[in-house]
């Protein structure tokens, strides 16, 4: 099909040229003298996108079920107990890996379309008075129901009922997008994947401990090999890694810190949050209704879209693929055939999201959701419009097309505009 295929699941997420050109290398010795200049900065950077200085970094090669896996095995023993809130599909498989292991899960099951109830944790962890529960697993942004939950108001929770159980969070499609503050918030393991906010194909898994979580590893007896803690502070020490590191995921994660940093994170998190405002001004003109109950739970990084009775949103989802070369996200588990989800994470702009609204409107009416044509990208370009920052300077004036080259002669055809 010719064009561009419009990437708008919410991970895989877009992967920057800048990231695809850093990627396309040669291999090298990963026990060179001269790799560990990598490492360091690779491990001292990541902790700025989690916002930490007190946690380690850790880079797996593995993805973000790994880094659940890593920090659950790493600080816990078979047969703990876990508090954990479920409301979507990711933290129910969460729940499923640590059950897996051992751990003895309370679930507190909330109704998928909110998010993580501090007060019900609060009040759970005042009644455990003996300390039994070592941990308290949250997913941050739950992909599937497009629903963010509060983490400073678990840390509050958790705090209010003196409770010492370590937190557990899973920001694999919040960290690098949404506001995600790991020290701040005292967040004892918070874990993401490459593929979602870090703008990079999927492979690694990426995790930071904070210096409880690493103390914990001491009396923690889950088995672990390939993800053990104590292997990869040993080896990262002087700047390499236990085992084979994937050396393009290593220096496309090197130009996507880059980016995230340059841009910086308060910019990142603002034009996400603007984007997503547009989308959700496309769902509101559209007449439909997110699955996330209330504003409060609004995920700025991924909206999923609830279609009107009667009509199986997998049919929308076939549709704006087949026809218009448009990738939307599914319904997960219970959610299958009731929504859609546009992800919008990662590399993106205002045009790029008004491309997947329009292909979603499209879609909606080929199968035929009664959509008014137009009323979602409308809503969408005028919210952008209306809260554009102001036009950027003029690039410093380019010399005339007609001015000679500075190796005497003339250009054949007049220079393309400068772009910034
Ligand atoms: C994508 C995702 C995961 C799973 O990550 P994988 O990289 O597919 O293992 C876990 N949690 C959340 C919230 C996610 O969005």
């Amino acid at each position: 099909m010719p064009g561009r295929n419009f990437l708008f699941v919410p991970g895989p997420t877009n992967v920057p040229e800048r990231i695809l050109r850093a990627m396309d290398r040669a291999m090298e010795d990963h026990r060179s003298s001269a790799f560990p200049t990598l490492t360091a900065a690779l491990l001292h950077d990541l902790k700025k996108v989690f916002r930490t200085t007190a946690g380690q970094a850790f880079i797996f090669p593995a993805t973000g079920t790994g880094g659940w896996e890593a920090a659950l095995v790493n600080t816990l023993s078979p047969g703990d107990r876990v508090l954990a809130p479920r409301y979507g599909q990711f933290s129910h498989l969460w729940i499923d890996l640590a059950q897996r292991h051992g751990l003895r899960v309370d679930i507190i099951d909330v109704e998928w379309g909110e998010g993580a109830p501090a007060e019900r944790i609060e009040e759970i962890l005042t009644a455990d008075t003996q300390h039994e529960i070592k941990g308290v697993l949250v997913v941050h942004n739950e992909t599937a129901t497009g629903v963010t939950s509060d983490i400073a108001a678990v840390r509050a929770a958790m705090d209010a009922a003196r409770h010492p159980a370590l937190l557990y969070v899973d920001g694999v499609s919040s960290i690098g997008s949404l506001e995600f503050r790991m020290d701040e918030w005292n967040v004892d393991l918070a874990i993401t994947g490459s593929q979602k906010g870090l703008m990079l194909p999927a492979g690694l898994g990426l995790v930071c401990a904070s210096p409880q979580a690493l103390a914990a590893r001491e009396r923690a007896k889950c088995p672990r090999v390939f993800f053990d803690f104590g292997d990869m502070i040993k080896a990262n020490a002087t700047g390499y890694f236990p085992y084979t590191p994937s050396i393009p995921m290593l220096y496309g994660l090197r130009e996507s810190l880059d980016m995230l940093l340059e841009e910086g994170l308060e910019n990142v998190c603002a034009r996400h949050h603007r984007l997503a405002d547009g989308v959700r001004a496309a769902v509101r003109a559209w007449g439909l209704k997110l699955c996330a109950k209330a504003p409060r739970w609004h995920s700025d990084t991924v909206s999923a879209i609830l279609v009107p009775d009667g009509f199986n949103a997998a049919d929308v989802i076939d549709v704006a693929f087949r026809r218009y070369n448009l990738a939307l996200g599914a319904g997960l588990a219970r959610l299958a055939g009731k929504l859609f989800r546009i992800g919008h994470l990662g590399d993106l702009n205002e045009l790029m999201l008004l491309g997947a609204i329009a292909g979603a409107e499209m879609a909606m009416r080929d199968v035929g959701i009664k959509v008014t044509p137009g009323a979602g990208v409308a809503a969408a370009a005028e919210h952008y419009r209306g809260t554009a920052a102001p036009l950027p300077p003029r690039p410093a004036a380019a010399p005339s097309p007609d001015a000679p080259l500075p190796g005497g002669g003339k250009p054949a055809t007049p220079r393309a505009a400068v772009r910034t």
